[in-house]
């Protein structure tokens, strides 16, 4: 029997599973084949909602789902203390769990994604808000429905992390969201960031900083925080410069599973290197052909992003069946990344705007602008989203 090991079930873990267990319906009817999903917990939580749960484009409900009841019944799903991976040994292939138990794999996808380290900030705890965890989004929610007067500074404080277009998106629709509250004229809005562009790709940093200038939207580059001072209400970089602020809002520094920062198989970060064709994990020159690697848990060159994990669990299956049953072709995986940009909300002033850019490795994005029916289209996608995971789309 082929036993395969999938650790961690969101986006990409999730995706990949329920492609196989399709795939591999009749070898696991017959006892040829199983599937086993571990997962920490069993939370599934549509992250890319968040901003727009922030300014009450969309509720908490939307994004809530449960792992157990997206992933198809043929798998086996481990979660908690018996789904949390403490070790992991690639030379042996076992896997070690919270709950004491192990288990031997023969093929194994790592999808275990990334976690926030804002404790890393000298004084940021002492001021922390963010719309990057669900909690985060519905405290935002509710100080922003208060914020009338002031300067609200975005904090980006490091790359990567997930989504990255997400620090120019949620500025942009902060100053909609602020003048549809009519407060924008008394509202400063400052984004920091630690690079020296809104975003990698030429077309989208093109807009952004065209929408950042009409808006008055102040954006900093190469602000590499040293310090935030919550009893002063600054943030302070590491040649000095101070920025005042009333309300502060983070993206917090970004971290792989600290199994993998604990066992040197990760990078300094903890994020999974290998080859970012096959996504078969390598680091240097040991490779394990056995081993993939998927989402927001790598280090290969590609955004953090659920559209990412998408294209790259397509790939991930095909080749795991191909590795199994010894038939198909091999598929490689080219960069193919969305990210979506929205630009306006759906308000009593405007008719809510956004756009799909979508790049790979060597083809990069055209010129273009947001439109009407790229909000819609945007609402339609997120709602769907979870249908994708399970294998509806
Ligand atoms: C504010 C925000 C906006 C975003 N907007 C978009 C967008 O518009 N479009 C888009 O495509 N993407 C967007 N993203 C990014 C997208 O949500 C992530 O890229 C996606 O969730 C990655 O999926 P993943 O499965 O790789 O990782 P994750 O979603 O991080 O999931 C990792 C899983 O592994 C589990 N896990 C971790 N450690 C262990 C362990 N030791 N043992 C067992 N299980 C473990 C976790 O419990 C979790 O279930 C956004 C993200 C944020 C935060």
């Amino acid at each position: 029997m082929k036993r395969i090991a999938i650790v961690g079930a969101s986006f990409a873990g999730a995706e990949v599973a329920n492609k196989l267990a399709r795939r591999l319906r009749w070898e696991l009817a017959r006892g040829d084949a199983e599937i086993r999903v571990f997962d920490k917990d069993n939370d599934f939580l549509v992250q890319a909602m968040y901003p727009l749960i922030v300014f009450n484009s969309l509720s908490e409900e939307h994004a809530r789902w449960r792992k157990s009841e997206l992933l198809d019944p043929r798998i086996k799903f481990y979660h908690g203390p018996k789904g949390e991976l403490v070790s992991i040994d690639l030379r042996n292939r076992e896997l070690g769990f919270a709950d004491g138990s192990k288990y031997n794999y023969d093929y194994l996808v790592i999808a275990t994604g990334a976690e926030f380290a804002p404790q890393e900030v000298p004084g940021l705890m002492k001021d922390y808000h963010t719309f990057f965890t669900l909690d985060g989004a519905l405290e935002l929610r509710e100080i922003l429905s208060r914020f009338s007067r002031g300067t609200i500074v975005e904090l980006f404080v490091d790359l990567p992390i997930k989504c990255p277009i997400v620090p120019l998106k949620f500025g942009l629709l902060l100053d909609s969201y602020l003048k549809d509250r009519n407060v924008r004229g008394n509202v400063n809005i400052k984004l920091l960031y630690p690079i020296d562009y809104l975003h990698a790709q030429p077309e989208v940093n093109r807009l952004g900083k065209i929408m950042c200038e009409q808006r008055n939207i102040e954006y900093i580059f190469r602000f590499m925080v040293s310090e935030v001072n919550a009893e002063e209400k600054v943030v302070i970089s590491d040649s000095g410069e101070k920025i005042k602020y009333d309300l502060l809002i983070t993206i917090p520094p970004h971290r792989g599973a600290k199994v993998f920062r604990d066992s040197g198989l990760g990078d300094p970060l903890g994020f999974l290197p290998g080859d970012k064709s096959t996504l078969r994990y390598r680091k240097g020159k040991e490779l394990y052909e056995e081993v993939y690697i998927i989402g927001d848990a790598t280090a290969l060159p590609v955004t953090k992003a659920a559209s990412v994990a998408h294209y790259q669990a397509d790939v991930i299956a095909e080749n795991l069946v191909s590795d199994i049953l010894g038939t198909g072709p091999r598929k490689i995986y080219r960069g193919e990344d969305i990210c979506p940009m929205l630009t306006d909300l759906y308000t009593h002033e405007g008719r809510g705007r956004a756009w799909l850019p979508w790049w790979n490795y060597t083809v990069n994005e055209m010129p273009f602008i947001t439109t009407r029916f790229g909000w819609w289209f945007l609402r339609a996608f997120y709602m769907t989203l979870p249908a994708v995971v399970r294998g509806g789309l």
